[in-house]
């Protein structure tokens, strides 16, 4: 079949929906789609069973709701389309109630004490913005259905039910500040997301006999070959046979999925890829976004090879991050960040750019949290991803615009530059109103604004609902002064004027990976949480609990919930990362150089009684003996703060306690092995090294 028929097979999604439900029935259900209407019964239950006739002619015997806990996963339960009939024979049935809702039991989900297990409903609702597609398992096909799970209550107790409000919160004032600018048609605002997801390949026998990838993900131990990512030989390069053969599966499985897969690559560090999506509405690309994860893990096993998402699995080489490409649209298309010809006297861009340099700025704490998670404590602030400090990069001629505006020496925009390349057969090329910075976390490129400091691993959700709540709660003072303004132009130099003294501080358009930008941050008062232990408490702090009861996106008791859970489990990983590293040690490497120990000191006797110098040799046992020596006691200081944290029972306290001790004890520890891998022969060394997993495929 030709590629582009392929697109959409296996999804329930408008085309489907236009040829398959009454004329009614599709319309009633656009109407819910964007608001306009809340669902029926009645008209589920025509959804419903047009859904099951087109995924029972697809060969699914199940339907499943599919949710994301706080575990920054996905869940599914699948139930299937049988039921009994009273001679004895089954039909095969979905109802309207079925699609709408679900109730998982779930309990053993972290709920941060939202739920006891004794009063464990919980219950799964139909995102009905979200197209049910078709899931393939080997030979089980089951419909899939994207839901929103909440508590007893009505509490959130996933990733999508805040996002969902967010996007809510973020329409509602924006719409108010676009009806203000002059816009009558518009009816919603939409916040569109194309997340890029990086990630790494291993061969699978290499990963199999790695304890610490197969349990943690990433590597505890490993030092580099001679020759790692110097040579900037990958980035960009000619995709490897294998992968390109991965890549093709995976596009293909995205495609029928209704997934518009565009862009991949080769990155930066040996054996490390990017997908890109075109972007869609947030919601979408977050689940779209956790399927392009789970489609890279299983293609990746089909082709022998294991895809890794971990933000740092090897140290020394880049890390996989994600970014986060974010912007505003109405929802008759009028991008709200498009800075258009002449950006100096485009008011809506400029009114909504302040929105974000305001929420940015004084959001930072929140949004550095939203993408703080164990792994990209490895990654941030280390020489490849931008370091832990929020800041934004606009560009020179923006920033001119801005300050020209805030200092009233207007700066009128250049329109229309051309690229001179000096060679008569090159086409002339226009010039972008800003250049990129591939060092900021949070940088306007074009017409959107793209937050890279989002881990590879997680859910997009977090960074997202922070965002778009962020900038609804200044879109709202905006627009309490815009709907009041005699002169909208006056207004808005005022906002732009305001948000400049106030907040230009959050721009900074040079390089972020300097020891000089975080001086210059210190004195500019932008924080700078370095561990996602110091940036999470903020989550609780007033102004959040605050913020996000105000624009109805959590209430106090979702917040610490979700602040216990995030803190737990990086307390777990932790604690498993510790039990990893100790047992390789150990169990596996101490042994490996004891025995090596043993042979060398045979060979180094008998050498001796020849009568030939041993000493290089002996040099080298003594090494060996000392650096193993030193390893066992730091396992056994591992071992006891391990031990310590456990008993520790604040969430925060026990975070505080695995980052200051555990990890600690786990880095000293990674000095004397990773000297001894580099010691030791090559056949003597226990397991796969990074020269391996890093260049053989
Ligand atoms: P870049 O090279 O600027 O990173 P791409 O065009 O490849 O450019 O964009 C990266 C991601 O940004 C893609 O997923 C793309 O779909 C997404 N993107 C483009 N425009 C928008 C927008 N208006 N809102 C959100 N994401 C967008
Ligand atoms: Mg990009």
């Amino acid at each position: 079949m030709p590629f582009n028929e392929i697109f959409g097979i296996n999804a329930f999604g408008d085309a489907v929906m236009r040829d398959r439900l009454p004329k009614a029935i599709y319309n009633e259900l656009k109407d819910v789609q964007t608001g306009c209407r809340e669902l029926t019964v009645s008209c589920a239950e025509v959804v419903a069973n047009a859904m099951k006739d087109w995924a029972i002619e697809k060969g699914a015997t199940h339907y499943c709701h599919w949710f994301q806990p706080m575990t920054g996963l996905t869940a599914e339960k699948h139930d299937s389309f049988i039921s009994p009939t009273s001679d004895g024979r089954a039909i095969l049935e979905f109802s309207g109630k079925e699609l709408l809702q679900g109730e998982p039991d779930a309990s053993s989900f972290p709920s941060g004490g939202l739920r006891a297990t004794f009063e464990a409903r919980g219950y799964t609702a139909w995102d009905v913005t979200s197209p049910a597609y078709l899931s393939e398992e080997g030979n089980c096909k089951s419909l899939v259905i994207p839901t929103a799970f909440v508590g007893y209550h009505g509490e959130a107790l996933d990733k999508k039910t805040p996002l969902l409000r967010s996007m809510q919160a973020v329409s509602t004032q924006a719409l108010r500040v676009v009806r203000a600018l002059g816009n009558t048609s518009s009816r919603r605002v939409i916040p569109s997301v194309g997340p890029e997801q990086e990630y790494f390949l291993v061969d699978e026998q290499y990963y199999n006999r790695r304890q610490d990838l197969f349990l943690t993900g990433r590597t505890v131990f490993g030092a580099l070959p001679p020759k790692g990512q110097e040579m900037d030989d990958h980035y960009f390069g000619k995709i490897p046979a294998r992968v390109s053969a991965f890549m093709t599966d995976v596009n293909e499985e995205l495609w029928k999925l209704g997934i518009p897969a565009k862009t991949q690559h080769n990155e930066a560090a040996p054996n490390q890829f990017e997908i890109a999506p075109i972007y869609n509405i947030s919601n979408v690309a977050t689940d779209q976004n956790h399927i392009i994860m789970l489609t890279l893990k299983k293609i990746a096993r089909r082709h022998g090879m294991v895809c890794l998402l971990h933000e740092k699995p090897f140290r020394g080489v880049n890390g996989s991050g994600k970014h986060n490409n974010w912007s505003l649209a109405t929802d008759d298309g009028i991008n709200l960040l498009n800075p258009g010809k002449t950006p100096d006297s485009n008011l809506q861009f400029l009114v909504f750019v302040s929105a974000v340099l305001d929420a940015v700025d004084t959001w930072a704490p929140l949004l550095r949290l939203s993408a703080a998670n164990t792994g990209n404590d490895h990654r941030l602030g280390a020489n490849e991803a931008p370091p832990a400090i929020i800041s934004i990069f606009l560009g020179e001629q923006l920033s001119h615009i801005f300050e020209g505006i805030a200092t009233g020496k207007p700066v009128p925009s250049q329109e229309g530059l051309q690229l001179e390349l000096g060679v008569n057969t090159l086409p002339k090329l226009p010039q972008d109103i800003s250049d990129r910075n591939r060092t900021s976390p949070f940088a306007l490129t074009g017409n959107k604004f793209e937050f890279r400091m989002v881990p590879s691993s997680d859910s997009i959700a977090g960074p997202n609902f922070v965002l778009n709540t962020a900038v609804a709660e200044v879109l709202s003072a905006f627009a309490d002064k815009l709907e009041k303004a005699s002169s909208i132009p006056d207004a808005v130099r005022e906002i732009v004027t305001e948000t400049w003294k106030k907040h230009g501080r959050i721009v900074f358009n040079g390089n972020g990976y300097t020891g000089d930008w975080i001086a210059e941050a210190e004195r500019r008062g932008l924080p700078n949480l370095k561990t996602s232990v110091d940036a999470w408490p903020h989550f609780a702090d007033e102004d959040s609990v605050a913020l996000f009861t105000k624009h109805k996106v959590f209430n106090r008791g979702e917040i610490h919930a979700r602040l216990e859970i995030v803190l737990e489990k990086y307390s777990k990983q932790i604690n498993i990362e510790a039990g990893v590293a100790y047992e390789m040690a150990v169990q596996e490497i101490l042994p490996a150089c004891s025995a090596y120990g043993a042979t060398l000191a045979a060979q180094i006797r008998e050498l001796e009684a020849a009568g030939m110098n041993v000493s290089s040799l002996r040099t080298r046992l003594g090494d060996i003996t000392h650096l193993s020596e030193e390893a066992a006691k730091i396992a056994d200081t591992l071992s006891a703060a391990r031990l310590a944290a456990r008993h520790i029972s604040d969430p925060l306290e026990h975070a505080r306690s695995c980052r200051d001790l555990v990890c600690t004890a786990m880095e000293a520890l990674r000095a004397p092995i990773d000297r001894l891998e580099k010691i030791l022969p090559k056949n003597a060394w226990p397991m796969p090294t990074y020269e391996d997993l890093l260049f053989r495929m």
